[in-house]
């Protein structure tokens, strides 16, 4: 017994001695190295072994140990250098790889429950293929903390942002890593949309003790845009028993919603005692090293290349939502293979010449300028307290043009009307979508008003 305990003794003075000397090295890298690049890139890592002549790092997934190997390689060894008073060789392993088979295996050994519409947790939506940005950091942290110890620090998490900004990747992270951490327990994804489908189901089958049973006997509930239950009072109600039911026995709760809790009246009034115990978090369009990082690591997950260049030509353009970001990758690389040529930056221009080459110019007065011409009144008056039906709706429509093209903040966009009261805005742009989608001739002059934006 005594050789096995010092061996066990050994083995955690030298990960203690290994981690010492990482923890070192980073912090004089963090000295050398630009604040979003150390975030982004050398942040994540952490040491796995240390042998007399080299250190064995651990990184996300394989992109970035390529892309650590290629830009900071000779920093970190001049870094281990001193620190370690000797040179050591350096190699990185990527944690999904092996991550990913042992996460397929405990998701068919514990069968998670999956929605009735199929919905299910996507493989790729992990913690380490998020990429981490000033914008994200702290709900990326909170949604960490929330999948390792359930139910026990922040509950409910609520987690809020604009369209395509890592809403669903983070709370599906959250369930794929909880999956990981505990064995045997029971999650459930879904979003407000799909419950809503689901209760209304269980209501017309007379099901709705089966409906409220499912609910109630899980580990964690994961439920993804909850904007959607504005106005479906009898939802919110049958949600708010379930949260209920599942806070008071310890379940953890995480929500998404593309606007904070107290604009969802209702919902908000009915959560306000429960959010003691819970945190509020929300997420902003990444800044431009993230977005480059976005890019490299959705092409490298993809096996494809994508130059510096390129990734940078890209990443400067689209800057308002990490989904377009993608959609641009995805346009590019289809583009250079069906031409069989290969990916430049003229290429990506081409690519992106009807889409996006387009963002650039877009900006918050280009918006309320081009609002304002359209429904003839003049720039200063709509930014100004005037009220005329004219003008009233022109400004609704100005102000839900700054969200849905900027992913501007409901108060940003306030200040750009004088200073108006966010919850005005947000009831601007509800009338937005609910005109949208009751008046057809509105709905075209929308239509041809933002494509005219677009065109810069
Ligand atoms: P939302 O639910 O907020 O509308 P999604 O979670 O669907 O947005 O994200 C849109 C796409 O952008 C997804 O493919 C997601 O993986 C990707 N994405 C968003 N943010 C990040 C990030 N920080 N790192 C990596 N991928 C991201
Ligand atoms: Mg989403």
């Amino acid at each position: 017994m005594a050789v096995a305990d010092s061996s066990v003794r050994k083995h955690s003075q030298d990960v203690d001695t290994a981690q010492r000397l990482w923890a070192e090295v980073l912090d004089q890298l963090s000295l050398q190295v630009n604040r979003q690049g150390f975030d982004t890139w050398l942040a994540p890592t952490r040491v796995r072994a240390l042998r007399s002549d080299s250190l064995e790092v651990e990184v996300p997934n394989s992109f970035f140990a390529e892309w650590i190997g290629q830009h900071y390689l000779n920093d970190i060894r001049a870094a281990l250098r001193n620190t370690a008073g000797k040179d050591l060789t350096v190699s990185f392993y990527p944690r999904d790889l092996a991550d990913a088979a042992a996460l397929q295996r405990q998701i068919s050994l514990t069968r998670p429950v999956v929605s009735t519409e199929g919905r299910k947790l996507q493989i790729r939506y992990t913690f380490d293929n998020f990429i981490v940005g000033e914008s994200t950091r702290l709900a990326c942290a909170a949604a960490r903390s929330v999948a390792e110890s359930l139910g026990r620090t922040y509950n409910p998490l609520f987690i809020y942002g604009g369209v395509g900004l890592g809403k669903t990747h983070l709370i599906q992270a959250i369930g794929n890593q909880a999956l990981r951490v505990h064995r045997s327990i029971r999650i459930h994804y879904t979003a407000a949309e799909a419950l809503f489908l689901e209760l209304i189901q269980a209501i017309e089958k007379n099901t709705r003790l089966e409906f409220k049973r499912r609910y109630r006997g899980l580990n964690l509930l994961l439920l993804d845009d909850i904007h959607y239950l504005i106005g479906k009072e009898r939802l919110q109600e049958e949600i708010f028993h379930i949260f209920n039911h599942l806070h008071d026995a310890g379940s953890q709760i995480v929500f998404t919603s593309d606007r904070p809790p107290k604009d969802i009246p209702t919902l908000e009034s009915r959560l306000i005692s429960r959010l003691g115990s819970g945190l509020v978090v929300d997420i902003q369009p990444p800044e431009l090293e993230t977005r480059i990082a976005i890019l490299k690591q959705k092409a490298g997950l993809d096996n494809r290349d994508l130059p510096d260049e390129v990734a940078y030509y890209i990443a400067a353009r689209v800057r308002s939502n990490v989904r377009e970001l993608e959609g641009c990758l995805i346009r590019l690389t289809a583009l250079a293979s069906l031409s069989d040529r290969p990916v430049t930056v003229e290429l990506a221009e081409e690519a992106m010449r009807d889409l996006v080459a387009t963002e650039v110019p877009i900006d918050k007065e280009t918006i309320i300028e081009t609002t304002a011409d359209e429904f003839g009144v003049p720039t200063p008056d709509i930014k100004g307290g005037r009220r005329t039906k004219q003008l009233a709706l022109a400004r609704q429509v100005a102000m839900y043009l700054l969200r849905r093209k900027l992913n501007l903040s409901l108060k940003e966009i306030g200040f750009c009307f004088g200073g108006r009261d966010h919850t005005t805005v947000m009831h601007a742009i509800d009338k937005v979508e609910r005109l949208k989608t009751e008046d057809v001739s509105f709905s075209a002059r929308l239509k041809k008003l933002s494509a005219g934006i677009s065109r810069g």
